[in-house]
């Protein structure tokens, strides 16, 4: 099932590094549908969005059930648990984007090629040692954070 041009619905619950867990998440993802509201508004506020704009070229992870999320060492309180949270691989061009003019700008430039009012995203985390970034999405009004990840400890530059 296609969800959005670079999306299929699988994408929400894929595991490459615990591919016999998938099915549970699947079954964990379908069981509210809160998850998979929040989990395609995701898709079509943020994620679709930095496709066609080329910052992103893969999604690494996103929906997580708590037995999953336990084994990729994620907090208890992780986005990931409700669908509000993805792992989105950089392209070449926003990892030297980053490296150019730092983390806060490139979040600027992001923001700039969203649909969504800039404010919807409340969590950006860039893991430069794997070349992805975390993403969560909250609500208006809620303060955005941005970070930066080495060796498992986070660096906030805003927010925190
Ligand atoms: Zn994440």
């Amino acid at each position: 099932m296609i969800i959005s041009q670079n999306i299929n619905y699988q994408d929400l619950y894929r595991s490459t590094r615990h591919p016999y867990l998938m099915e549970a998440n699947r079954k964990a993802l379908e069981s509210n549908p809160v998850y998979l509201v929040n989990a395609v508004r995701l898709c079509f506020m943020v994620i679709q969005p930095l496709f066609d704009t080329d910052y992103i070229d893969n999604i690494n992870g996103f929906f997580r059930f708590p037995e999953l999320n336990l084994k990729v060492k994620d907090s208890i309180t992780s986005q990931h648990r409700t669908g509000e949270a993805a792992d989105l691989k950089l392209t070449k061009r926003s990892i030297f984007q980053i490296k150019e003019y730092g983390l806060l700008e490139f979040y600027s430039l992001v923001n700039e090629s969203l649909n969504c009012n800039a404010h919807d995203i409340n969590q950006i985390v860039y893991h430069p040692e794997d070349s992805f970034i975390h993403v969560g999405i909250g609500y208006p009004g809620r303060q955005v954070q941005i970070g930066e990840s080495v060796n498992g400890k986070i660096t906030w530059l805003r927010g925190k």
